[in-house]
């Protein structure tokens, strides 16, 4: 896989040159702005008490990748099935 032309901590708010979907990207960068951790390091959107990175970080994380013809085939962490 090619090396990121971006720090995945600190994704740019335009797409990339490699970007390949931009609009993928666009949404991708919302779901990581909403998805931030709060001072504490629990995400600001997940309720209740879901550390970062939740399961909408890794989601836009995803997207990143996929946005810049990267693989989907990565699985999803388990987000923890005790709610
Ligand atoms: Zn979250």
């Amino acid at each position: 896989m090619p090396a990121l032309s971006y720090d995945p901590a600190e994704p740019p708010a335009s797409p990339p040159p490699e970007c390949v979907i931009p609009l993928m990207w666009l949404m991708a960068y919302q779901l990581f702005r909403d998805h931030r951790p709060d001072r504490d390091g629990f995400c600001v959107t997940c309720v209740p008490d879901e550390f970062v990175p939740c399961v909408g970080r890794h989601l836009a994380e995803r997207g990143f990748r996929v946005a810049c013809g990267g693989s989907d085939a990565a699985p999803l962490p388990d987000s923890g099935a005790e709610r």
